[in-house]
């Protein structure tokens, strides 16, 4: 795409004169991977000529825009759950972002009220429940997990990790914390194994026939699928969309926040609206077989044949400040032990 005439212009009078150019850019520190957020960053650009760099992290975001500070050439971060959104707007490290186009495309309970990070895609915790010995309507609740009747036929992967203290903390907003004490309690007493693995092992432990349902989030489905060693994993269990009991089901986000220190924050303006446009939610939901979230968009055709839900209604942010007590509940139970 070329680049408008006038910044065009006004660069090479820049360079003639010897002075600093003033490229259009915005500076990303992502925690997704490139595959997903490539195509992305290319449409971006292709429509606003505004080149994007992304710095690919593993770990240390808030580390690392902390140890920057105001000189941090972050614009925006890029990140799946709550908890890491969380993470980065308690640090102090972003700042509140308000737009029409924001609040058009992105859902209330998906974005925090004050505008520190916006969602762009849902991903649900999901049962995934063996075709051979779990039958249709068996499990419906994340409650029923608790109960003895599948004593010995769970499998999950650590208390700990961030998908499954997003859920504990859905389980204390419906139930308070005794009551997940309880259910995390019955949970573990239900266990085939002790914790172990990411969600996928899961999968392929109930392919084994070494349990019968298993948590998970709905896009390692689509992984596994693609995967030909994983492929039979995913052809032995049925996906079942559990809900609260008085809820519906629980559903994590990836989202979007703007750096606090933000150097170009006009464009990373620009940029945050388009990632929520209904255009571009339906690309990186698709990327990943997740759920976009803008009003009129659907998820792909896969994505689809697994089923409708109704993702619970709480805010995240609430789930956000619930973590704390999830973790520590976690631990009284020695949940993982
Ligand atoms: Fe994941």
């Amino acid at each position: 795409m070329t680049r408008p005439l006038t910044t065009a212009l006004l660069s090479a009078t820049a360079i003639s004169l010897g002075l600093p150019v003033l490229a259009e850019e915005v500076n990303v520190y992502s925690y997704r991977q490139p595959e997903l957020i490539k195509p992305l960053t290319d449409a971006f650009t292709a429509e606003t000529g505004i080149a994007v760099n992304v710095a690919y992290l593993d770990k240390g975001m808030v580390e690392r825009l902390t140890a920057e500070g105001d000189r941090s050439p972050a614009d925006l971060v890029l990140t799946v759950d709550i908890s890491r959104l969380a993470e980065v707007v308690e640090a102090g490290l972003t700042q509140p972002v308000e737009s029409d186009t924001l609040r058009a495309n992105v859902p209330s309970i998906y974005h925090d009220p004050e505008g520190h990070w916006w969602g762009l895609t849902t991903r649900a915790r999901i049962i995934y429940a063996s075709k051979e010995r779990v039958a249709e309507g068996e499990v419906t609740t994340y409650e029923d997990l608790a109960d003895p009747k599948w004593e010995g036929r769970i499998c999950t992967r650590s208390g700990t990790n961030s998908y499954s203290l997003g859920l504990t903390a859905a389980v204390i907003h419906h139930h308070g914390e005794d009551g997940a004490k309880t259910w995390l309690e019955g949970v573990k007493a239900n266990l085939a194994r002790k914790p172990e693995g990411n969600d996928r092992g899961q999968v392929r432990a109930i392919w084994a026939g070494e349990c019968d349902i298993s948590l998970g989030n709905t896009y390692y489905m689509a992984q596994m699928l693609k995967d030909p060693e994983q492929q039979a994993w995913a052809e032995s269990v049925n996906i079942v969309f559990p809900t609260f009991e008085d809820g519906g089901t629980h559903v994590n986000i990836s989202g979007v926040a703007m750096t606090k220190a933000a150097p170009n924050r006009d464009n990373a303006l620009k940029m945050m609206e388009f990632l929520t446009s209904p255009a571009a939610q339906q690309i990186y939901a698709e990327a990943n077989a997740e759920y976009p979230i803008a009003p009129g968009t659907e998820p792909d055709d896969l994505v689809k044949s697994w089923g409708e839900f109704t993702a619970d209604d709480v805010n995240l942010m609430e789930l956000a400040k619930l973590r704390g007590a999830a973790l520590r509940l976690t631990e009284t139970v020695d949940f993982d032990g």
